[in-house]
């Protein structure tokens, strides 16, 4: 068991939150009850999210994808009250962490990401501020589309949305979780063979095949459910918590 106020400050120091210039508040955004014990991780503060939070009997929620984004009604009235009612009737503590838990070189889901498809990391791009917000490196082998397309579907249980931009073999590649499709311009003056994000736009198809770049865009919800789940089991160590991970299902 921990203090939240002990958990946000370990966990703001760790992920450096001062260093980034983000959409939305980064930390300790609704305040529940001080003692935790459980905590509940899930990709968006949904809900169904806070629902199952509530069933488990969860003292706080983490997640990527919190509230108060910039230019949304700051007011909290429809769906935002409801969720907010229920966390705050609950005693229930929402942390959430936007481009820190992106970027983070070890809790990240970008770093995250990585290591679970078995990409070689050589450096980062599509910078804000002094922080990469996208990685880029090499696959140990080179490897066809195709079967860089079944690896990604085995590994996030989703079909991915493949663009071709070439017939070469794939060795450099690029990646980013969540909505980066804009970063694809940024990626093939890399010169990379592939880029890799959350969503897909219809420009996204005509930049890929005129800067020749394959693109595959493999779900928001599946690119970014490794960044809360490493992140939760690391504060489970640390402070002797209970963490677990509901992967409720988006299609997007
Ligand atoms: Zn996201």
């Amino acid at each position: 068991m921990a203090s939240v106020s002990t958990i946000v400050d370990y966990t703001n120091a760790l992920l450096e939150i001062a260093q980034f210039s983000d959409y939305c508040p980064n930390g300790l955004q609704v305040q529940g009850k001080e003692e935790v014990q459980l905590i509940l991780g899930g990709v968006t503060a949904s809900r169904d999210l806070i629902d199952a939070a509530i069933a488990a009997r969860a003292d706080a929620i983490l997640v990527h994808h919190g509230y108060f984004w910039k230019g949304e009604d700051p007011c909290i009235t429809g769906i935002k009250y409801q969720r907010i009612r229920r966390l705050i009737e609950a005693g229930i503590s929402l942390l959430a962490y936007h481009l820190p838990l992106d970027a983070h070189a070890e809790y990240g889901n970008n770093a995250q990401f990585g290591r679970l498809m078995g990409f070689q990391t050589d450096g980062g791009f599509a910078r804000r501020g002094n922080i990469d917000i996208a990685s880029y490196g090499h696959l140990p082998e080179p490897q066809s589309a195709s079967a860089l397309n079944e690896r990604l579907q085995a590994a996030l249980q989703r079909k991915p949305l493949y663009i071709q931009g070439h017939d070469r073999p794939i060795r450099r590649i690029g990646w980013c979780t969540g909505a980066a499709q804009g970063y694809i311009d940024e990626a093939a003056a890399l010169g990379l063979d592939a880029f890799i994000s959350g969503e897909v736009s219809e420009h996204t198809y005509h930049a890929a095949r005129e800067s020749g770049i394959d693109y595959f865009a493999v779900g928001h919800h599946a690119s970014e459910r490794y960044g809360v789940m490493a992140l939760g089991q690391h504060l489970s160590r640390h402070f002797g918590l209970e963490f677990t991970f509901k992967d409720l299902q988006n299609p997007v």
